[in-house]
């Protein structure tokens, strides 16, 4: 039935295969109801009444994107106000995440996974309307609050959980995932933006994080941490968190613990996000040069840097994403976190797309991340060649058409009125 047939003809197609020289080459894809059934160099011979055929014009197609590590709480208009955030009218509030939802995907994101909430439903509600047909948006991993210990960054307000042991984890996780949350997410360093509580402060222990972990697991979630200290970064490596956020400083015992657990630990840096408060672009926000300078970002970056392209080296997976919202990393430049990867770590192109790609989907037991016969038909369509000029990503005017799960869920009224 046409309905459900789409030819995607006379395009480049960008596979994402994982070889580092990889480019895109002249080909067609068929997608059938949900899936990817075909995947052809040069022109695909089909009957034209029986599928819609779409002409790229030499445009790009590659898998929808990944970002992972998103708080959709942060409304578009998001300035580091977490406590009004909260407080305001959750009817009102969710409008602001369903804009949210809207702008990843319409930006080519077709896959997120949560990284803490402001207002306790805003994941699930969002996915459930998602899901529902009733609002564009992306795939959603759910998370809940961040949860805490006292003492520790967040524990003195109302915005995180606060658990004080292994038996308290347990039930916060547990309860978390009740409410249908799939990725929960603790905080186990601390991070200088807030001076009081430095980056190399290091929280919880490996009873707790080990809790965290098996609860998890027992629902079919995933443990994600803010770990930026490298003594942080090495108790989640041990103790079985798959997705580990920041990781700024990474010494030779995190790097072992990491490289040890190769095939089932990612890594989220959030570079764009550090990179853009070190550069001055957070100053109108209020971070002055002094506050710059007390919260030692600059050399965390540097560090970041150091350790990423030690990681890079051990094959251990880097998923891109970071803490987009902030009117100094809007909504909707998701994609500058892959330029950052492709100027600061020395990636080609093709294997910064692989970070937003191929390298998400066994985090999530999703096949995605390919354009590949049977995986998910999640595609995005830019003119241009993003494995050669990776800025095509950021440009909404060459942004043609985003595909979820089959479906166009945007189309560009610049290219197809
Ligand atoms: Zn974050």
């Amino acid at each position: 039935m046409v309905d459900d047939r789409t030819l995607l003809t006379n395009g480049r197609v960008f596979a994402s295969t994982g070889d580092p020289g990889e480019r895109s080459f002249d080909g067609d894809v068929l997608v059938e109801g949900n899936r990817i059934v075909s995947v052809v160099p040069g022109r695909l011979d089909v009957d034209p009444a029986s599928a819609r055929i779409v002409d790229l014009e030499g445009a790009t197609v590659l898998p929808g994107l990944c970002d992972a590590h998103t708080h959709i709480s942060w409304p578009l208009d998001f300035v580091f106000d977490h406590d009004e955030v909260a407080a305001a009218p959750s009817h009102r509030h969710i409008l602001d995440v369903a804009a949210v939802a809207r702008t990843f995907v319409e930006s080519g994101y077709t896959l997120i996974i949560g990284a803490g909430v402001l207002q306790i439903e805003d994941d699930t509600l969002m996915k459930e309307f998602v899901d529902r047909g009733l609002h564009p948006g992306p795939r959603i991993v759910p998370s809940g609050p961040m949860i805490t210990e006292p003492g520790a960054l967040g524990s003195d307000g109302h915005l995180m959980e606060v658990v004080a042991d292994a038996r308290e984890m347990r039930e916060a996780v547990a309860r978390q995932c009740d409410r249908g949350a799939r990725a929960i997410k603790l905080f186990i360093s601390g991070d200088g933006i807030v001076p009081e509580f430095p980056s190399e402060d290091t929280y919880m222990n490996d009873a707790m994080l080990a809790a965290a972990v098996g609860t998890a697991a027992s629902y079919g979630a995933i443990i994600t941490v803010h770990a930026r200290s490298a003594e942080s970064v090495a108790m989640a490596a041990r103790t079985g968190v798959q997705l580990i956020h920041h990781a700024c400083f990474i010494d030779d015992s995190a790097l072992a613990a990491l490289e040890a657990r190769r095939d089932d630990v990612w890594v989220c840096p959030g570079m764009h996000y550090l990179y853009a408060v070190v550069h001055g672009h957070a100053e109108p926000w209020g971070m002055t040069p002094d506050r710059l300078e007390r919260s030692g970002y600059a050399h965390e970056l540097a560090c970041m840097a150091d350790g990423l392209r030690k990681l890079k080296a051990t094959g251990v997976r880097i998923l891109s994403g970071g803490d987009f919202g902030h009117q100094w990393t809007h909504h909707g430049t998701y994609a500058a976190e892959l330029q950052r990867y492709v100027e600061l770590l020395d990636m080609s192109a093709a294997e910064a797309i692989h970070t937003a790609t191929r390298n998400a989907g066994p985090l999530v037991g999703l096949a995605v991340g390919q354009v590949a016969e049977g995986y998910l038909a999640d595609l995005l369509v830019v003119d241009g060649d993003p494995a050669a000029d990776v800025g095509a990503l950021l440009d909404g005017d060459r942004r043609r058409a985003v595909m979820k799960d089959g479906k166009f869920v945007y189309v560009n009224p610049l290219h197809y009125p």
